[in-house]
């Protein structure tokens, strides 16, 4: 595959023939094959726009704040850990949600905090 063709933020490559589709077809219109997942191809970043990366780098250094819930539209837990940010605590948890971030699948990721 060489082809330099851009695809849209909304479109996705069908997994048979590589055509460009929207990331919503269930049903590639150029070879009428089933797509598998409608997350296959989105590769780092979801589909309303966040990035795994992002989210993981915010908790890792932002977690104690909870700026990574704040981020993935975890609004009540991200002012959990606001308010309980003189501890320890939400820093310790901010760590672990940002090595958990960065060893999820970007498939997980998108199931999970990508349809929000
Ligand atoms: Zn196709």
């Amino acid at each position: 595959m060489s082809e330099t063709v851009q695809k849209g933020l909304d479109e996705k490559f069908c997994s048979e023939c590589g055509s460009i589709i929207k990331a919503k077809a269930e049903i590639c219109p150029k070879c009428g094959v089933r797509q598998a997942s409608s997350f296959a191809n989105l590769g780092a970043v979801a589909p309303n726009g966040k990035s795994k990366l992002a989210a993981a780098l915010f908790a890792l250094f932002l977690g104690s704040f909870g700026i990574h819930k704040f981020y993935l539209k975890r609004v009540g837990m991200g002012i959990l850990y606001l308010l309980f940010c003189w501890t320890f605590i939400p820093a310790a948890l901010g760590f672990i949600d940002g090595i958990l971030l960065l060893i999820m699948s970007d498939e997980d990721f998108n199931r999970k905090y990508g349809t929000i």
